[in-house]
């Protein structure tokens, strides 16, 4: 008998989102396991482990538990890289139970459907983003790494067809990347670009999940 599509889950659960712009709404986050890349300032180290191995309808149940619970209309797939694994079955489920789906993703995978919400982060030194993440992204962030420049920045930017909004995020609530922050955002506003937008963590300063 074949056996029900399965994901291998880090988390699951609700919060406000904390990046970007959907920063602030109600959000269940379902973070799955695994990332393809190692960032030294990535803060969900924890999720390149292999997680928990879920049924796509123990993940739905789960999500609509939480639903009875709170006011809450988003789910958001993040990781570590939460397109290494096939999500699409579980995105399929959670729309025909009324849910929104946004997918933060690195960039660097392919993606066989169209989220409502598409955020990419992509990651140096590289800074790849494939085909799709670039033909489909609603918005973009950076974070604000030791090595982040207007070039990079304009390199990410140049890399997509359209006008999409870029997110300047300070690495892990550090003061250094906030000041840093601010310095780029000067700089790409005296070069004359547009689209740039200052940032932050709720999560982080509200001090959440
Ligand atoms: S891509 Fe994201 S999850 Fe993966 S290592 Fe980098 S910061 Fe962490």
């Amino acid at each position: 008998m074949p056996q029900p599509p399965t994901l291998k889950v880090s988390e699951i659960f609700f919060s406000a989102a904390g990046e970007g712009r959907r920063q602030g709404e109600p959000t269940i986050f379902i973070r799955l396991a695994g990332c393809n890349l190692r960032c030294a300032f990535c803060d969900t180290k924890y999720a390149w482990k292999d997680g928990r191995e879920m049924t796509i309808e123990q993940i739905a149940v789960r999500a609509e538990k939480i639903k009875k619970k709170f006011r809450v209309d988003w789910v958001c797939l993040t990781g570590g890289e939460p397109l290494l694994q096939e999500v699409r079955p579980l995105v399929l489920k959670l729309r025909r139970a009324g849910f929104k789906i946004q997918v933060e993703t690195n960039g660097t995978r392919a993606l066989n459907f169209k989220p409502d919400w598409l955020t990419v982060s992509p990651k140096p030194p590289a800074y790849r983003m494939t085909a799709d993440c670039r033909r489909l992204a609603d918005e973009l962030k950076l974070v604000v790494t030791r090595s982040l420049g207007l070039k990079e920045i304009n390199k990410v930017r140049q890399a997509l067809s359209g006008p999409v909004t870029l997110f300047l995020q300070p690495q892990s609530a550090a003061s250094w990347s906030y000041k840093k922050a601010w310095k780029l955002y000067l700089q790409a506003a005296r070069a004359g670009l547009s689209g740039i937008r200052l940032s932050c963590q709720l999560h982080k300063i509200y001090d959440i999940k």
